[in-house]
């Protein structure tokens, strides 16, 4: 079995027993988070370099979003100065927060907290994690890119919202609910000019994106997260040259993915997102550059034996 999250109920003793700096992901469920593995492991190579990362560790913490409001104070007083946060508290946790930078705020998001005495600020590494990924993978920049985004929850915004502060000229959004596209759609309209978005029904392409040739997709949908689980969108008509990015890594290849291969066009999963917004958030705690190679080695060894 994965070893068990924290409870926060239990956390006074065992964080006094084991004196340094607290970094920990929060989240409801956590048990299938990954992130102790990654950062741990960066962690060790910091610390083999520079003692004053001795001691520093990073946690998995079960928090429900009723426990949140009382968790984050708590967790300051015993030493905790950096934590990721997951489901179900990106968006939720906007009130309980000092600041909140701008990049985090055109995302709706945070899911990275930084403790600076008087609170918790707010910053948002997913839109860093994707752009590095995509990058690193698929060798292309958002910015001279054509860029179709699928989904309408917190990562698609995320990747949209960093396209456009990017610079990309427009973005092409695509979801299956399109009231919550509509949602997501007015939000953004409010941050960036309404006209570099456009919008479109997963289950029809808009026509003038096929001829394109620098077309990045991006599935920020959940569908492909169960093995059996169909593409969300067909690739058939789009040019080989189309990179395709799914922000899922678990399983390794989806049905999106496995389509774009046979079609030879280049594609990725998401897990170097992962990895890249991890390093960059563990860079912002530590104020050092973070290299990425210890956190990959980390996440490639849980992906590999899960019950470990
Ligand atoms: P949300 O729950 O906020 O959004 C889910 C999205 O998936 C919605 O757009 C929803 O559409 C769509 N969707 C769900 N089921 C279906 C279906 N059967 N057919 C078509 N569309 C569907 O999730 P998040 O935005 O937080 O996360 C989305 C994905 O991105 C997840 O798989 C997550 O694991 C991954 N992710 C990866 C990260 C990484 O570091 N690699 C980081 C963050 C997220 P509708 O509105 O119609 O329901």
């Amino acid at each position: 079995m994965p070893e068990p999250p924290l409870l926060i109920k239990d956390l006074g003793p065992f964080f006094h027993e084991n004196e340094g700096v607290g970094l920990a992901v929060l989240g409801d469920p956590i048990s299938h988070s990954i992130s102790p593995q990654l950062h741990n492991a960066a962690l060790k190579e910091l610390s083999a370099k520079d003692k004053a990362f001795k001691g520093w560790r990073y946690d998995k913490i079960e928090v429900s979003a009723s426990q949140l409001g009382d968790a984050l104070p708590s967790l300051a007083e015993l030493g905790y100065r950096g934590i990721n946060l997951t489901i179900p508290h990106k968006v939720e946790v906007l009130p309980l927060l000092k600041s909140v930078d701008e990049e985090a705020l055109a995302m709706g998001a945070v899911n990275t907290l930084v403790w600076d005495d008087n609170g918790w600020s707010g910053r948002n590494t997913d839109g860093y994690g994707l752009e590095k990924g995509v990058h690193q993978d698929l060798g292309v920049r958002l910015q001279d890119s054509s860029i179709l985004i699928l989904g309408a929850g917190g990562a698609a915004r995320a990747a949209t919202a960093q396209c456009l502060l990017r610079g990309c000229e427009k973005v092409w959004l695509g979801n299956r609910s399109l009231d919550r596209l509509a949602g997501l759609t007015d939000a953004l309209g409010n941050l960036f000019e309404s006209h570099r978005i456009r919008t479109f029904s997963l289950s029809d392409l808009p026509p003038e994106i096929k001829s394109l040739k620098d077309l990045l997709v991006i599935n920020a949908t959940s569908l492909g997260l169960r093995q059996k689980d169909p593409s969300p969108v067909d690739l058939s008509g789009l040019s080989s040259s189309t990179r395709v990015y799914d922000m899922i890594y678990n399983p390794p290849e989806t049905a999106l993915l496995k389509d774009a291969r046979h079609r030879g066009m280049r594609s990725a999963n998401g897990l170097s997102m992962l990895v890249h917004q991890a390093a960059r958030s563990l860079e912002i705690w530590t104020g050092e550059p973070v290299s990425s190679s210890a956190m990959f080695k980390g996440a490639r060894e849980a992906m590999a034996h899960p019950d470990e």
